[in-house]
């Protein structure tokens, strides 16, 4: 469902990813793990589009995103984009954020509605409808009419979580949604979207929740210097690292 081959990003000097690869099945969870600052935010975001490869291939859904301009950048296939393709493919790819990012001036069904309406042009009702289902999935159907405000962190995301699926993509990130939760809120996020990962949905997963990772994940990732460094099986990666670097990672959380 999503190819990539040779991501790069650039941010100036800094080299943040330095060629990725990576191949997600339909279905497929993968949790992604790593030091702060080793780029995990950005190649989210550069999945879905938020922020410009520098270079490599993405293709989601079977089709490649952008045209090669035939720029070489090293060896680097650098790609240019049409606005109207990152339209569709930010359409087909939802993403939740550890900030929930909700608009504090709208009710919580007018944010899970928005989308709907503005990017898909959804008719208020159908829109209203499609929302509140999607509410009743996360369990806040009774609160469609209060102000984020007034939501617990764990509610908020679970809404911004609702809101994602609202617009029906084909496969969500996560980034660490719940590094800003109180621990006792951290639960029902994370059962939200196990459930979501049992109806066979493709989701991408930052995350330092290692007990949840381990159990959800059909694949771990762990990146360091701007690669994948690791990957493999919940099993091999978290209980059986191969490298140093893994290891020492995964010490600082026991
Ligand atoms: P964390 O675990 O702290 O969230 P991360 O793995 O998500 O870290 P990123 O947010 O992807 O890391 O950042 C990777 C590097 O790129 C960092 O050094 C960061 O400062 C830098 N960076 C990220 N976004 C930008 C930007 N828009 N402009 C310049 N530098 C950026
Ligand atoms: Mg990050």
């Amino acid at each position: 469902i999503i190819r990539i081959r040779g991501l790069h990003k650039r941010f100036g000097d800094l080299h943040v990813l330095r060629g990725i690869d990576l191949d997600v099945a339909p279905g497929e969870r993968i949790a992604i793990l790593g030091s702060s600052g080793s780029g995990k935010s950005t190649l989210l975001r550069c999945l879905n589009f938020m922020e410009m490869p520098s270079a490599g291939e993405i293709e989601i859904l079977g089709r490649t995103v952008g045209r090669p301009t035939g720029a070489q950048a090293g060896g680097e296939r650098v790609m240019q984009y049409s606005e109207a393709e990152l339209c569709a493919v930010r359409r087909s790819v939802g993403m939740v954020f550890q900030q929930f990012n909700l608009f504090p001036h709208m009710t919580v069904v007018q944010n899970v509605m928005e989308g709907l309406r503005t990017v898909k042009g959804e008719a208020r009702d159908a829109a209203h409808a499609k929302a509140m289902r999607e509410l009743d999935k996360v369990g806040l159907a009774d609160k469609a009419h209060v102000y984020p405000g007034r939501l617990s962190g764990g509610q908020q995301q679970r809404v911004a979580i609702a809101r994602a699926l609202a617009m029906e993509p084909q496969v969500l990130l996560f980034d660490e949604p719940t590094s800003s939760l109180d621990p006792e809120l951290v639960g029902e996020v994370l059962s939200v979207i196990r459930d979501l990962g049992s109806e066979g949905r493709t989701m991408l997963l930052v995350t330092h929740e290692l007990g949840f990772a381990y159990h959800f994940a059909s694949r771990v990732v762990f990146v360091a210097d701007g690669v994948f460094h690791e990957e493999g099986p919940p099993e091999a990666v978290l209980k059986h690292p191969q490298r140093e670097r893994t290891q020492r990672f995964l010490e600082r959380f026991t």
